[in-house]
């Protein structure tokens, strides 16, 4: 009977080791997934590259960085 104790406190001693040893960590998970990339547009006036969807473009379909630089049109370097 004395045996059959101490068989269980070594069992139970072994499990309690196992357990804290077993638990592997997972690999750390990435973060959100990243937004896709946003085209990017060069003003037709100052030539700033600003993304597609913060663009003005007028009715040629120039983009613009601002509705002065829409109103003041392409930049004509000829
Ligand atoms: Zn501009």
């Amino acid at each position: 009977m004395k045996y059959l104790l101490v068989i269980a406190v070594v069992a139970i001693f072994y499990l309690y080791l196992k357990k804290q040893r077993t638990p592997l960590r997972p690999p750390p998970k990435a973060g959100p997934p990243l937004a896709p990339p946003q085209p990017m547009l060069a003003c037709a006036h100052c030539g700033l590259h600003l993304p597609a969807r913060d663009a003005l473009v007028d009715a040629a379909g120039q983009p613009y960085c601002s509705e002065a630089h829409r109103r003041a049109g392409a930049r004509s370097d000829s």
